[in-house]
């Protein structure tokens, strides 16, 4: 059995269904990120998670233990379950020390405590520092150890790199990760980041609209969504109507390889980076009509003859005009959908 357990969690405020029957089974030890747009419901499941919603319908348990349904309540300081705010929520008027030892269970040594949990974080020489006179990538690490002090079981995190300068995110990310692991504890962190979430988390749940869509490694989530939204909120995706018959699709964007469960009508999902600029004659004939640069690639939007708009990544060795004509190819196996 899983380590936590959400099953068929249901929230509501109001009209507004935030969580709509979310399913989620996290590993013990792992990492996972639950992704989504912006008002998907991952905060509003991960505060059922912690305690600060009672949710309308469902069950959360954890380490086999029922934290939630409809009869059982267990209350946030009950459950073993440590969270690290987006904005970190540390205590101004108190000293760094004194912030992590608010974490700790009563009657423990506590002055040794805060100093080995400092020492973790890296932070023993800024014990007496008050939260302003850090940077904020000192400041998560404080609030990590403030949670860690009262010793979770299960780690939370809610938009927790949203707050640090881009500058320093990658850095303050791969600390974090390595603090996860180094103290083994499992962690679920909430982001609405596609990047941070596929390159921190050991497995990712995306969630659209309530519910949890598909969950698997960064790899699968990118190469193998299990359907058409999955696959159009992760990465940049161009969907073209297209028959599918015996593994292959035929497209405004001409014949392709295709991984398909079903023939006739459907919808082909070419990742923008699946196209390829080749010699007119061989391709199918485009304009281009305009690029974003972005230094190591860009993105150019082209108009097919048959007047739909696509988009391409590719490198930025030759620069190609708007106005100009060239032929597109698409290289690899796309996905197809069923149409709706
Ligand atoms: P974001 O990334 O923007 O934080 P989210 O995926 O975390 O979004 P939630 O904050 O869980 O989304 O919100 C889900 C839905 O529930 C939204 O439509 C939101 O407006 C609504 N909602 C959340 N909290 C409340 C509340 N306390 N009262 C009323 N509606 C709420």
């Amino acid at each position: 059995m899983s380590f936590l357990a959400c099953r068929d969690v249901v929230k509501r405020f109001g009209t507004v269904v935030a969580v709509d029957h979310a399913n989620l089974e996290v590993e013990r030890g792992e990492m996972l990120a639950l992704l989504g747009p912006s008002g998907c419901g991952k905060t509003t499941l991960l505060r059922m998670i912690a305690g600060f919603e009672v949710p309308d319908a469902g069950e959360i348990l954890l380490d086999e233990r029922l934290l939630n349904n409809s009869r059982v309540f267990t209350p946030p300081e009950r459950r073993r379950v440590g969270m690290v705010f987006q904005d970190f929520a540390l205590f101004p008027h108190m000293t760094v020390a004194k912030n992590v030892a608010f974490g700790l269970p009563k009657g423990a040594n506590r002055a040794q405590r805060v100093g080995e949990l400092l020492d973790l974080v890296g932070l023993e020489g800024l014990r007496e520092r008050f939260p302003h006179e850090l940077s904020g990538g000192q400041q998560q690490r404080v609030a990590m150890a403030r949670a860690l002090a009262a010793e979770p079981a299960l780690l939370l995190f809610d938009e927790p790199f949203s707050n640090l300068d881009p500058s320093i995110r990658q850095r303050v990310r791969a600390e974090v990760k390595q603090l996860i692991h180094q103290v083994g504890i499992t962690a679920v962190f909430v982001t609405h980041d596609q990047e941070e979430a596929l390159s921190l988390a050991e497995r990712v749940a995306v969630m659209i609209q309530g519910r949890v869509r598909q969950v698997g490694t960064p790899r699968e989530i990118y190469m193998h969504p299990t359907e058409r939204a999955v696959g159009a909120f992760i990465g940049e995706a161009n969907f073209l109507p297209a028959q599918i018959s015996g593994a292959r699709a035929e497209s405004e964007l001409g014949s392709m390889a295709v991984r398909a469960d079903f023939e006739g009508a459907g919808e082909v999902m070419v990742r923008s980076e699946d196209i390829d600029i080749v010699p007119s004659g061989v391709g199918i004939a485009a304009e281009m009509v305009g690029v974003e640069y972005f230094g190591h690639d860009m993105l150019a939007t082209v108009r097919l003859d048959s007047g739909r708009l696509v988009r391409l990544r590719r490198g930025t060795s030759e620069a190609i005009e708007p106005g100009a004509r060239i032929a597109l190819a698409v290289n690899g196996t796309a996905l197809a959908f069923p149409v709706a």
